[in-house]
């Protein structure tokens, strides 16, 4: 795999619906390294990938199933069997609890040609495009929430490693990657459940993550880690009106063997420091050397690989 790799996250979700098969296929054509799949279970524990428990800001949930709400308004994908969830329509996020749509010059928000996936059918997608094209991208399996699903009688877990092994991805050969929020959960996956792909904690800026990144915290994740997937306002330290420089975090994690993985780069949501996508990219490439991006527009990110290699 090239350096730093390209994920295409939620597919190239900043041109068509994210995780639709229509938005995987396209990252594939557009040459990002790895796809990613946010995975959460039905109430017949059936895999499907989507980003949210609930089904409120990217499909007609509430148009098809009336009723079938919770108190707080919102549709759960684990009370829903699959059957149920294949018929609904998926669009364009919609910026939550309104009718406009996140990213208003994205796909239209109100094209309805794309319907929800289960995991077996995005790999098997992305099995069939490695064949037919010849160029192996790998893939980038999120486990979303595995507390709520241990809660509702379902260890997500478990189900998507053994989805992986039946498409043959069970060995830490570069060809997959399993990430989750949950650091006890990635703790469990490698000790409990011996999986061998490698496993990247996804971390964010919120008080909750502060143990988990300091010297300590970062050395006994990286017992059975491979990486560390951090926003990146994390790992650049950004004062107004100079060029941002790399955080302490950066080096933190390098230095006990931790890869770093940031998300997420969209043209359509830039920093103040950061006037187009590629001086950004272009900043996470070459000063906070980061060795992997979460990108909606992985054509871009791979473009901007292509020219800082030349420069440097
Ligand atoms: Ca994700």
């Amino acid at each position: 795999m090239p350096s730093p790799i390209v994920i295409a996250h939620r597919g190239a979700s900043g041109y068509l619906p994210e995780h639709t098969l229509a938005a995987k296929a396209l990252a594939h054509g557009l040459g990002a390294d790895y796809i990613e799949q946010d995975v959460v279970a039905t109430r017949d524990s059936q895999l499907v990938v989507l980003h949210d428990l609930h089904l409120d800001d990217v499909t007609d949930v509430a148009l098809k199933f009336p009723g079938r709400q919770r108190s707080d308004g919102r549709h759960y994908v684990i009370d829903f069997d699959l059957a149920e969830l294949e018929m609904l329509t998926v669009f364009e996020r919609r910026a939550s609890g309104t009718a406009r749509a996140k990213y208003p010059a994205r796909f239209p928000a109100d094209t309805g040609l794309f319907r929800i996936a289960t995991l077996a059918q995005e790999l098997q997608l992305i099995a069939g495009l490695n064949r037919s094209t010849g160029r192996a991208a790998g893939i980038y399996t999120e486990i979303k929430d595995p507390l709520w699903h241990r809660r509702h009688g379902v260890d997500l877990s478990k189900l998507v490693l053994a989805e992986l092994r039946a498409f043959g991805y069970s060995r830490g050969d570069g060809r997959a990657f399993v990430q989750c929020f949950d650091a006890a959960e990635l703790a469990r996956l490698k000790t409990e459940l011996d999986c061998r792909l490698p496993l990247i904690q996804l971390v964010g800026p919120e008080p909750e993550y502060g143990e988990l990144l300091t010297v300590a915290g970062l050395r006994s994740l990286s017992a059975h880690a491979y990486g560390l997937g951090p926003h990146y306002s994390q790992i650049v330290a950004a004062e107004e009106g100079r060029r941002p420089r790399p955080a302490e975090l950066a080096r933190r994690a390098r230095d006990v063997g931790l890869r770093v993985h940031a998300y997420t780069f969209r043209r359509d949501d830039l920093p103040p420091y950061a006037r187009t996508l590629e001086e950004l990219l272009e900043l996470f490439f070459v000063d906070a050397a980061v060795d992997g991006v979460f990108s909606d527009h992985p054509d871009v990110a791979v473009r901007v690989r292509a020219s800082t290699r030349k420069v440097q």
